[in-house]
């Protein structure tokens, strides 16, 4: 598809957020100006190309932080708007934790019951174990002091569902165009607005640019000359509020790699005792993690966590584990070819081991399955903010740039929340996300979960 000489709005990238924005902006300027907008989506491949092409899928509220779990209940909401067209599973989502996490999921559930976002708290070894055992039978966890079983999220088709977003996107006059690298921005003389993108074919003029490239983030960022370095008042996390905490300048942008594969078993091999798809199981654990046929010792001591559900692109089980940080400067990430196609950056040699392991740790059923593991390249890397929370805000005059710091397939509302503001609302649900946090140290609550995402 050609490139149009001009656009109202400019969305660059073709994922989760540009597509969810795109389909609600183009709903609400219909609605607002009764004719065709125009909206224009570049990426540089095409649909999917990126981190929501890969994602698990799965969708949850479970967060720490008392602002992610109101910004996840709306996207939930979202996802629920049309299960058909998303490919979304509304089977739920369980967070189930070792005694160290149990007073902070304690926490997550009641801050649930407040926002009315129905889950079912269990407490305690025995009850844990039984409530387990109802849902699949061969359940063998020992460590487990807390469930929190979420009734709503539950995982969605990665690449089907954002062909379903950019179908009700094109179906409401936006222009998707692949093939079409951004390289930079032009600007008048002494203007901080963005007047016009530069591409490789050719220049669009715009009246508002959209930024949501996921891992790519660190590159646009860079030719919107926006700070490489920022300046982070600490101090104690204090839930948004500011504080006179000291100063400290860290990097603006980190990768860490996702550890995600599949099992090869039979697609109805996960099941729950009634023969239905059963909830995402997320477990964490202190118990040390032994494989039973080998006996070697995948993880002596500390906490570990993974993830898993059904998988559709494979067949069998798909999850995770917890990421690792890249430890190299931003710049010196090669984020080109990305996710599998990477030579450099795909889950590690040992990340197939531990993951098999805890599976066979948590139920009975993957004992002996490590074999089944699909050994091809899996994962991606993800670029995080300091403080590896989103930021979602108005930079440059007229650039809103969508950061969600690899927090973000599940986030399909956030997309409807930015069409909102650019017409000129203001969302509360996007308020604690601002850029300015770091300054005036409003920084959200950490938890004592091992991923840097809960
Ligand atoms: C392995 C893995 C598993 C994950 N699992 C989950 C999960 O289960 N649940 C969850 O909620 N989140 C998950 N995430 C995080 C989630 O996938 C991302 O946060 C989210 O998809 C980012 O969406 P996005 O729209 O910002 O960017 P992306 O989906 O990354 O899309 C960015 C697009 O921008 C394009 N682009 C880049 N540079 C340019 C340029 N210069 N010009 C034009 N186009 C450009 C790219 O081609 C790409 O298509 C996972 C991430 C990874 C890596």
């Amino acid at each position: 598809m050609a490139l149009p000489q001009s656009a109202d709005y400019v969305l660059i990238g073709a994922g989760i957020h540009s597509l969810s924005l795109a389909w609600r902006l183009s709903d609400l300027l219909g609605a607002r100006n009764g004719n065709d907008p125009s909206i224009v989506v570049l990426d540089k491949s095409d649909i999917g190309a990126g981190a929501s092409g890969i994602a698990c899928g799965v969708v949850r509220n479970n967060y720490f932080q008392p602002a992610m779990r109101e910004l996840m209940a709306h996207s939930v909401g979202v996802w629920e708007s049309d299960p058909e067209a998303f490919h979304y599973q509304s089977v739920g989502y369980m967070q189930i934790s070792p005694e160290t996490m149990h007073e902070d999921v304690a926490q997550i559930y009641a801050e649930q019951q407040a926002i009315g976002y129905e889950s079912t708290f269990v407490e305690g070894k025995d009850d844990c174990r039984r409530y387990m055992k109802k849902i699949v039978e061969d359940w063998q966890m020992e460590d487990t002091t807390s469930v929190l079983h979420e009734k709503r999220g539950g995982f969605a088709h990665n690449q089907a569902s954002l062909e379903g977003l950019a179908a009700k996107a094109r179906a409401r006059g936006v222009q998707i165009v692949p093939q079409c690298r951004v390289t930079g921005f032009q600007r008048d003389n002494g203007s901080q607005a963005v007047r016009a993108v530069e591409t490789d074919q050719g220049t669009i003029a715009c009246e508002q640019i959209v930024v949501a490239v996921g891992p790519w983030v660190r590159d646009l960022w860079a030719m919107l000359d926006l700070p490489q370095q920022v300046s982070v008042r600490s101090g104690q996390e204090n839930n948004g509020q500011e504080n006179n905490g000291k100063a400290t300048t860290v990097p603006m942008w980190r990768y860490w790699q996702l550890e995600e594969g599949v099992l090869q078993v039979d697609p109805s091999y996960q099941q729950t005792n009634d023969g239905e798809t059963p909830p995402v199981f997320h477990v964490d654990s202190e118990q040390p993690l032994i494989d039973k046929q080998s006996g070697k010792e995948i993880v002596k001591e500390g906490i570990w966590g993974v993830y898993y559900k059904p998988d559709r692109n494979f067949g069998g089980v798909q999850g995770g584990a917890a990421p690792y940080k890249i430890d190299l400067e931003a710049d010196e990430v090669a984020v080109d070819p990305y996710g599998p196609e990477s030579p450099q950056f795909t889950a590690s040699k040992t990340f197939p081991d531990m993951w098999c392991c805890a599976l066979a740790a948590c139920q009975q059923r993957f004992e002996g399955k490590r074999s089944l593991y699909l050994e091809e390249p899996s994962g991606g890397v993800g670029c995080f903010t300091p403080d590896s929370f989103p930021v979602f805000d108005r930079f440059c005059d007229n650039v809103y740039v969508i950061a969600d710091s690899n927090h973000g397939y599940k986030m399909i509302g956030v997309g409807h929340l930015v069409a909102e503001e650019l017409l000129g609302a203001t969302s509360a649900l996007l308020e604690p996300f601002r850029f300015a946090r770091y300054e005036r140290g409003a920084l959200h609550p950490t938890s004592k979960s091992p991923f840097p995402w809960s």
